[in-house]
């Protein structure tokens, strides 16, 4: 079975040109087939704040009103999506931008009952596989934006650290899958200050623990949540970053 490598690159990297160049570099030089998922909340958050937008968030999450999907849709599924795709054909890498609407690859279902309305939110009920091995069998690096639709001509924001796990467990079927959450830290750290306290490997009992001491929170406790999910659905090897997660 061939290898299949799917990169999810958070927000900081994408907005910052220099890390998105070197990320780019980085990408292109992977081999075989590849798909690259990406975040963009910042520079969503910019866009809304220059259009009179505000943003406003619980618990480290966006609350979507109708107002904000619009503003998420054009500037992660129109301008990081295709700033992305146009740099990795400079490359030579055959990128094509997809949000979850388009060949109806991400379908979900708007969220509803939680204790925290978030609004136009997405939870995904299907990724298309099928659709996407077809595309990546022709030699097509699919680029996807944290968008996906519910079949009824609704858009939702969706988290791109799920959408990236669904993607790859939604790829098992057809190819060996490597999963690799990118950031801006080189990983997992005991102090994410500190580069240097790089954690090499965790299985779930340390998950659990650093937690409890309070090592990792924030966004890190949903990508390590993720993280896990994605092994127990077949995914062969998932990193964050140079910390690769064992079962
Ligand atoms: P993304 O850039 O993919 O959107 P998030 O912001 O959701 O990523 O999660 C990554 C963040 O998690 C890091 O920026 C960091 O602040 C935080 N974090 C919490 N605990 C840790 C840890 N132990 N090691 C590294 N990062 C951590």
């Amino acid at each position: 079975m061939t290898d299949i490598t799917i990169l999810k690159v958070g927000g900081a990297i994408v907005e910052t040109p220099e890390s998105l160049e070197q990320l780019l570099d980085r990408f292109a030089s992977i081999e075989g087939p590849k798909v690259l998922i990406h975040g963009g909340g910042r520079s969503a958050t910019k866009m809304a704040s220059r259009l009179g937008i505000e943003t406003r968030m619980v618990d480290g999450r966006r609350v979507t009103d109708a107002a904000m999907l619009d503003v998420v849709t054009m500037v992660y599924g129109g301008l990081v999506n295709k700033r992305i795709v146009a740099r990795l054909q400079a490359r030579g890498v055959n990128a094509l931008g997809l949000c979850g609407a388009d060949m109806n690859i991400l379908r979900a279902h708007k969220r509803t009952g939680a204790v925290v309305d978030y609004g136009f939110v997405g939870d995904v009920d299907d990724v298309d596989g099928k659709t996407l091995q077809g595309l990546l069998d022709e030699g097509v690096v699919p680029v996807i934006a944290p968008l996906t639709h519910d079949g009824r001509g609704q858009l939702l924001n969706t988290n791109a650290d799920t959408i990236a796990a669904e993607t790859a467990k939604a790829l098992v079927p057809f190819f060996g899958v490597r999963l690799i959450y990118y950031f801006e830290k080189r990983g997992v750290l005991l102090n994410p200050d500190d580069d240097e306290s790089l954690i090499r490997e965790i299985g779930h009992a340390d998950f659990e623990r650093l937690m409890s001491e309070g090592i990792v929170s924030d966004g890190m406790i949903p990508k390590l949540q993720n993280a896990f999910d994605a092994l127990a659905k077949g995914i062969s090897k998932v990193f964050i970053n140079e910390t690769e997660i064992k079962p």
